[in-house]
């Protein structure tokens, strides 16, 4: 399992999926930096996520809100005083740690909660107990707007998106013409402090969620979260996450966050050193609190009045909260795949494979003439330049077809299309299937039509 993160990780690197943020300077160990294929994938992931949530939906609307809010947001739903995390430091090698990450490792590995920080052993250095009395730390990330560095300037980075959408309660609702059962979903950057970040872009400070804010009336929101736990279940098993990998986690009462009645999360077999399972998206019921708050901080009434009943309630918020970046590694796990492909000398090679579902993959066909020739690569070429009003194509004319199969495979292009000699005289391609490596002929006319039917 290690060696399958260190093999994504150089993997990614490589061919251009991720790279270590601000690298040339030694590295911020802050952030990742997504390469011309990372970015493709991490549009497919969200693409896939809109369109579910969204676009294919009439009781969901899309928004996108600024990173850097009134300060008066972050004291209204509780950020400033709340988001805070236990900080400890190990006094044998002064890393420091969240004192709630350490407990949880703790329990994962010895099936029972530690009696205290005394009886865990420091993930850096290994020695047992040498950790600090924890102090409460605040994760959000400041900045300052306009010319003056002071508290009058001071502001904050959004450490999630969902405040942009309660905030913008009544604009969406009126514009949209919606009254609850209703959603508003948003995907974009959100920023914290994380004491530390790590296991690649699992944990990073600055990364992207995709959030969705469903408004229900009170009692009817217990069915609600039902119903969402159910869907986003769905959805990352749609898109090829097993069974096997995935499970609900339940937080305990008494660990729950200040705003909420049940949080169950999603959890995905990262495997890390350590921990089996983590949390992918978390699904929370967050009761009336948000709305409340804010109609109590901005003297803004956001309740809802009810026709039928004749009377008003404040809407009962289920959220189901997702990583971006964090699915983009989980998809990235479950694709990645080791096997045997023959090769020319009748043997057989090693190849590694990402077994991408087709809509994530980063690039959908590769048209591959089979040698650099005069007349192969032209007509390649064509072929390519057609393919390409519909889908993300490569063109790669350069090694042994072999070797170029076996690039096409490692970042999951799902079909690869060779022009060959015959093609000058049968106006046929050959297509190859990434994951049954069979290959089949299939005339220029209706090769459009042959992708279409598949991708
Ligand atoms: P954790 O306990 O891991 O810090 P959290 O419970 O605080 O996470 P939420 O506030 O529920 O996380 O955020 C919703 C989702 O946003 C998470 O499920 C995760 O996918 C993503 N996320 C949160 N923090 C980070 C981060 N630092 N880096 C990458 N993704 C993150």
């Amino acid at each position: 399992p290690a060696d399958r993160i260190d093999a994504i990780v150089s993997l990614a690197k490589r061919r251009g999926f991720v790279f270590p943020s601000s690298e040339i300077y030694g590295g911020t160990r802050s952030a990742w930096d997504y390469g011309p294929l990372g970015v493709e994938l991490k549009e497919n992931v969200r693409r896939q996520w809109w369109r579910s949530m969204v676009q294919q939906r009439d009781d969901i609307v899309g928004l996108d809100s600024a990173v850097v809010l009134s300060r008066d947001v972050w004291a209204a739903s509780g950020h400033l005083g709340e988001f805070v995390d236990p900080l400890t430091e190990c006094q044998s090698c002064h890393k420091r740690f969240r004192a709630d990450h350490l407990e949880e490792a703790f329990e994962a590995k010895h099936h029972r909660p530690p009696a205290g920080l005394s009886e865990i052993n420091c993930p850096n250095c290994g020695v047992k107990g040498a950790f600090t009395e924890p102090k409460m730390f605040n994760g959000l990330m400041k900045t300052f707007l306009g010319p003056v560095e002071n508290e009058e300037g001071l502001q904050y980075l959004r450490p999630e998106t969902a405040q942009g959408i309660f905030i913008n309660y009544n604009n969406v609702a009126t514009a949209a013409r919606k009254k609850p059962p209703f959603g508003v979903a948003q995907v974009g950057k959100s920023f914290r402090n994380e004491i530390t970040p790590g296991n690649f872009i699992f944990r990073t400070r600055e990364f992207e969620q995709m959030e969705m804010e469903f408004f229900v009336e009170p009692g009817s929101d217990e069915k609600w979260h039902e119903y969402w736990l159910q869907e986003r279940w769905n959805w990352y098993r749609d898109l090829g996450l097993s069974e096997a990998n995935l499970r609900f986690y339940e937080h305990p009462k008494e660990k729950l966050s200040h705003y909420s009645k049940r949080t169950v999360d999603i959890e995905y077999r990262f495997q890390f050193g350590g921990t089996e399972f983590a949390e992918l998206e978390g699904i929370a019921n967050r009761t009336d609190f948000d709305l409340t708050t804010h109609s109590k901080h901005s003297g803004v009434d956001l309740s809802y009045f009810d026709p039928e009943k004749k009377e008003r309630w404040v809407p009962y918020v289920i959220e189901p909260a997702a990583g971006l970046t964090r699915a983009v590694l989980a998809f990235l796990l479950e694709a990645y795949d080791e096997d045997e492909a023959p090769n020319t000398k009748g043997g057989v090679d090693k190849r590694t494979v990402l077994r991408f579902d087709k809509r994530l993959a980063p690039v959908k066909v590769a048209v591959l003439p089979l040698s650099r020739n005069p007349e192969l690569s032209p007509k390649a070429r064509d072929l390519a330049a057609l393919l390409r009003t519909r889908w993300v194509v490569e063109f790669d004319d350069s090694q042994a077809i072999g070797r170029r199969y076996r690039r096409q495979d490692e970042i999951g292009t799902p079909y690869c299309v060779t022009v060959d000699f015959d093609t000058l005289t049968d106006d046929a391609v050959t297509v190859r299937d990434r994951d049954t490596m069979t290959q089949e002929r299939v005339s220029l006319g209706q090769i459009e039509r042959y992708l279409l039917e598949r991708l």
